[in-house]
């Protein structure tokens, strides 16, 4: 029998009420981890639940708005209760917000943009890092995009925010480079997700790889053996 390569690890995943998020808390959890699901829509929640309990896995629900910026510093207080350390931090959740022309972006858009994608990943930084250096390996794993690194028309506010959080993760990384701690980004590509269908409205999803082939990356992202720090990860798909 194979030994699971997460057992017994904390891990928070955001986002996790569908797509990528989704994937990779079910494949945390098969793997051992015990996952800390995060989205706003409880009932897609508890399917995944139900889900990661019939692979024989567990998992702690968190039905909250990452807007909710003092819910995320409780968050943290409540792991510290619970556990006193999380070993592993998935900053999946994101949002696409409009593509658009910068002048023509809406400043309510911009501020979720800006709100999820950024600020709140700053906020769950800030509420875990205590209980992240508290692990024997600490891994934090942020989700970008190509948007944020190749700047195209209609893509700004998307892409700001991705560069930004590419920023924030690099910085971190060299923050924690000489402590157990791990600090990286993911580049997932396009995949078949409901945020890729609004964005490519036309594309054939089959021709995109499902977010369950992406776990695996995460899963050696995630491993106290992974000695990757500050590297922005592009997803290949196995041909
Ligand atoms: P998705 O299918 O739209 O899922 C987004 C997830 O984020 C959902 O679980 C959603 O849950 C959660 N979320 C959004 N706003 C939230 C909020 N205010 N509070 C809490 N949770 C929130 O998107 P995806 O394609 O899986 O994207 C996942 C990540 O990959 C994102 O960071 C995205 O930018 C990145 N990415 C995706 C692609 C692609 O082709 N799919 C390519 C490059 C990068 P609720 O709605 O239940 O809250």
């Amino acid at each position: 029998m194979t030994s699971k390569r997460l057992e017994g690890r904390i891990a928070l995943v955001t986002g996790a009420s569908r797509g990528i998020g989704r994937s990779i808390a079910l494949g945390f959890a098969r793997e051992g981890a015990h996952v800390i699901a995060l989205a706003r829509t409880q009932g897609a929640l508890e399917q995944l639940d139900d889900e990661i309990k019939a692979a024989g896995g567990t998992a702690t629900l968190v039905p909250a708005d990452l807007k909710d910026f003092d819910g995320l510093d409780n968050l943290g207080a409540s792991i510290y209760e619970r556990w006193g350390k999380l070993d592993i931090f998935v900053g999946n959740a994101g949002v696409l917000g409009d593509l658009t022309p910068l002048p023509h972006l809406e400043p309510k858009v911009w501020d979720e943009l800006m709100a999820v994608n950024v600020t709140a990943n700053y906020r769950l930084i800030r509420s875990l890092d205590m209980l992240l250096r508290a692990s024997d390996a600490g891994r934090v794993i942020l989700v970008s995009s190509g948007a944020g690194e190749r700047f195209r028309a209609f893509w700004g506010g998307y892409a700001i925010t991705k560069a930004a959080l590419n920023a924030m993760a690099k910085t971190y990384a060299d923050e924690v480079a000489s402590t157990s701690m791990r600090v990286n980004l993911v580049n997932p590509g396009a995949t078949r997700t409901k945020m890729r269908a609004i964005a490519v409205p036309g594309e054939d999803p089959d021709t995109l790889p499902h977010p369950d082939e992406l776990v695996e990356m995460f899963i050696e992202l995630a491993s106290p053996a992974c000695q990757k720090n500050g590297e922005i990860v592009t997803f290949k798909r196995k041909s």
